[in-house]
């Protein structure tokens, strides 16, 4: 049996960097995440075996003098509210994330009404527009009646949105809305991008030789279920895990071609479990 793994797969920068961020020793334990660092139970679980301590939210209770905000960025007014309480903030936003609050800004400053392509409830969405008075998030073609009777819309993406149904949203605006003013920044990240394409050109040649997709990361992070949805696209089962542990035999009864692909968050560590454990599979 042929395993491929994706040509860019797994941790991104903004993610490696805000993890060795955090298990930095300076901070001996006293460091508190809000909202999830990574998407991913094994890192998460290595943080906590490092004594850092994670909450959901401002509104939980912070024991630790140092907090940290995530690679998924948020508002200044958050960032204001934190040192307003006392604590030492450390800002872990990748500067990809970064680069769209800039980008929101410049639109804002010229006038144009602030849209986002992207998952309302997202973290990395809720730090965007969390500064922001007025603004649209538009999640897919059943949001764009929300801009009806705007004049002028300048429109960025979650970082880890697909660029293909972020054009086709695009489009789609256009075309209803043809006297509608639109500037668009494409804020789609490039390991993003790299990482989208490599699982197109895999599940492309998985369709053609009737092979199967394992796609590993959380099961609730946003940018793996895009990689599911690549294959769901093309036909090629997927099967969505975790960690190696779940992997099962059965999957790979008679197929010929695995294709292995990864989201920004799974550590290459668990990439490469997940490789030798279906190699021991297909024996
Ligand atoms: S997915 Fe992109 S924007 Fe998000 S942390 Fe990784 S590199 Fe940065």
């Amino acid at each position: 049996m042929k395993i491929t793994r994706a040509r860019a797969l797994g941790t991104c920068f903004g993610v490696r960097d805000a993890i060795e961020a955090a298990l930095d020793p300076a901070f001996k334990g006293d460091l508190t995440i809000v909202g999830q660092l990574v998407h991913n139970p094994q890192t998460v679980q290595k943080l906590r075996d490092h004594g850092v301590q994670m909450v959901d939210s401002l509104d939980d209770e912070i024991e630790s003098r140092n907090v940290m905000i995530t690679a998924h960025g948020t508002a200044e007014s958050v960032k204001e509210k934190l040192s307003d309480r006392g604590f030492t903030v450390y800002d872990a936003s990748c500067p990809l994330v970064l680069r769209v609050h800039t980008a929101v800004r410049r639109l804002v400053s010229e006038g144009w009404h602030p849209v986002v392509f992207g998952q309302e409830k997202h973290v990395e969405v809720r730090g965007i527009v969390g500064d922001l008075e007025d603004y649209t998030v538009v999640g897919g073609s059943g949001d764009i009646e929300k801009l009806a009777g705007k004049a002028r819309i300048g429109i960025v993406c979650q970082t880890t949105h697909r660029i293909t149904e972020a054009r086709g949203i695009l489009d789609e605006i256009r075309n209803r809305f043809p006297e509608m003013e639109v500037e668009f920044v494409d804020t789609v990240c490039k390991p993003t991008k790299d990482r989208q394409s490599a699982v197109e050109e895999l599940a492309d040649d998985l369709a053609r030789g009737q092979g199967v997709m394992v796609v590993v990361g959380g099961y609730n992070s946003s940018n793996t279920r895009k990689l599911l949805e690549v294959c769901s696209e093309r036909q090629v089962t997927a099967h969505h895990i975790e960690n190696e542990d779940q992997l099962e035999s059965a999957w790979f009864t008679g197929v010929e071609h695995v294709g292995i692909t990864a989201g920004t968050s799974t550590p290459h560590e668990v990439v490469d479990a997940v490789h030798v454990r279906i190699t021991e599979l297909s024996r």
